[in-house]
């Protein structure tokens, strides 16, 4: 059987820092265009696993390959240009730009052009089509009225909506998602479920989501991951993660009681 290699994949993947294991053996396959969920307790390496893949630390051992090529302890800059982008837990804009340079500002990783010249115009071609890209996004994400508003000055869900945005101006083959419905209410989790597909749909990304918000994951992905101390506990469709007496356990147990 022809067997391609997937979109992503982690074998063995271990980050240790000093005498902690945050992430161990972690192995996960993503094919083009999936949604994967990521859960588990607060320090159970899901936000080391999103950072030893998009570069932001260098594996201690195993590999995280992209299409086959390793790309483990790449730069960030370079693994972005291969097409990975992720968010942050919170948020990491350029307050003090406008909504649209910050989309710019990430788009011209992909196509890189001089960066005063993207941030304060002279426009050639090539910026002309960053904008229009831009553009889309901005619209995509519904902050195409506020195109030339400070990012700082924007409510914390529109911050959060404009981190995807910029997120995909690098025009990804997998975006990756650090707790996005942090701090959202319940009105504004359902439009960002909704935007995630969107997203996937319209651009053929895969998303690897990280959340607590267990109805998001749920409703969301189509396959699912528990981490626990470092180590996958489970994993399987949203049917087979809620069964699994581990994961309850560890994790849903734990959220029951924290809730009760
Ligand atoms: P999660 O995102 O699941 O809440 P993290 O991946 O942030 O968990 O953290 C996993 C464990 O690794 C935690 O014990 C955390 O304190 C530790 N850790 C994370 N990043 C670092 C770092 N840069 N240096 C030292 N310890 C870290
Ligand atoms: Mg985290």
């Amino acid at each position: 059987m022809h067997s391609a290699s997937p979109l992503l994949e982690t074998n063995n993947l271990t980050k240790a820092f000093k005498g902690l294991v945050a992430l161990q053996n972690h192995s996960m396959r993503v094919e083009a265009g999936e949604l994967i969920g990521v859960i588990g307790p607060n320090g159970s390496g899901k936000s080391t696993l999103f950072n030893v893949i998009s570069g932001f630390l260098a594996p201690t051992s195993g590999s995280v390959q992209l299409l086959g090529q390793e790309i483990g302890g790449l730069e960030p800059a370079k693994i972005a240009r291969l097409g990975i982008a992720r968010t942050f837990q919170g948020t990491r804009l350029f307050k003090e730009l406008s909504v649209l340079e910050n989309v710019r500002v990430s788009a011209q990783l992909r196509e890189p052009i001089n960066l005063a010249q993207a941030l304060f115009g002279g426009m050639n071609l090539q910026a002309r089509a960053i904008d229009s890209a831009a553009l889309e996004l901005l619209h995509l994400v519904k902050l195409e009225k506020r195109l030339h508003d400070k990012a700082g000055s924007l409510p914390y869900g529109d911050q959060r909506r404009l981190e995807i945005a910029r997120a995909l101006a690098s025009r990804p083959k997998l975006l990756m998602l650090d707790e996005p419905a942090a701090g959202l209410d319940s009105s504004e989790t359902q439009a960002l479920l909704e935007l995630i597909r969107l997203i996937r749909d319209q651009y053929k990304v895969a998303v690897i989501v990280i959340e607590h918000d267990m109805d998001l994951i749920m409703n969301l992905c189509e396959r699912i991951q528990v981490l626990a101390y470092g180590n996958t506990i489970g994993q399987g469709t949203p049917g087979e993660v809620q069964a699994n007496p581990k994961v309850r356990e560890a994790y849903l147990g734990a959220s029951e009681e924290a809730a009760a």
